[in-house]
């Protein structure tokens, strides 16, 4: 199964992504952190993604178009995958339209101001990826890997408020563009209450 994640930053799509591909078996194929792995190799590419992402701004779509084909390429791939933060462009839509058929985009729903609130809570762990919230998690250990939770750059407020702009300018567009084949659902509960509905969609699609 093919499936695409769409919403804003911080609506809750890693999450959903995570929960999906435990129980469907196919990976999260996450842009935004194919990126922050480039960003620590010491590259002229690394380099130019390491300002774009510190300033909430886009990857070029050539360069990310380029990355998510060579990622369809793995063999983990070849039952399928969600991607979590691509396509982000009218064009990197268009582009995936050539590579691949794609079976279902969900659009994660929630309000800015609850985003807002969200991610200036949002503590990621560089070891493993799981994603917590200072609102209700108190330690600053991974209780996954221990590894000592860090607060992405561009999770800190100023650079935020960019990246919902962008959203909005960018991105909502492809609500319009996939709107024959969109399945919503609300982030605006807990975690397991965003996957029930999504879950039950998916068997479905799968029957
Ligand atoms: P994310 O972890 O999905 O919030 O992505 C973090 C950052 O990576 C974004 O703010 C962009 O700078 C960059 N990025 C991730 N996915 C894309 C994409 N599909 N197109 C362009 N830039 C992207």
């Amino acid at each position: 199964m093919k499936i695409i994640l769409l919403g804003a930053p911080g609506s809750g799509k890693g999450t959903l992504a995570k929960k999906i591909s435990k129980d469907f078996d196919i990976p999260q194929i996450s842009t935004g952190d194919l990126f922050r792995a480039i960003v620590k190799e010491d590259s002229a590419l690394g380099r130019q993604v390491k300002g774009i992402m510190e300033s909430g701004g886009l990857v070029p779509d050539e360069v990310t178009i380029e990355i998510v084909k060579k990622r369809f390429l793995d063999d983990d791939c070849k039952n399928g995958f969600i991607l979590d933060g691509f396509p982000r462009t009218v064009a990197q839509a268009e582009a995936l339209e050539k590579i691949t058929n794609i079976d279902s985009v969900i659009l994660v729903d929630l309000a800015f101001d609850t985003i807002i609130e969200r991610l200036s809570a949002r503590r990621t762990c560089p070891g493993c990826g799981e994603i917590f919230s200072a609102l209700d998690y108190k330690s600053t250990q991974c209780d996954k890997c221990g590894a000592t939770l860090i607060q992405r750059d561009d999770d800190k407020p100023e650079t935020i408020k960019n990246r919902l702009e962008v959203y909005e300018r960018n991105t909502a567009p492809l609500i319009n563009f996939y709107s024959e084949r969109l399945f919503k659902v609300s982030s605006d509960k807990t975690p397991e209450d965003t996957y029930r509905p999504v879950k039950t969609y998916l068997e479905s699609l799968e029957a």
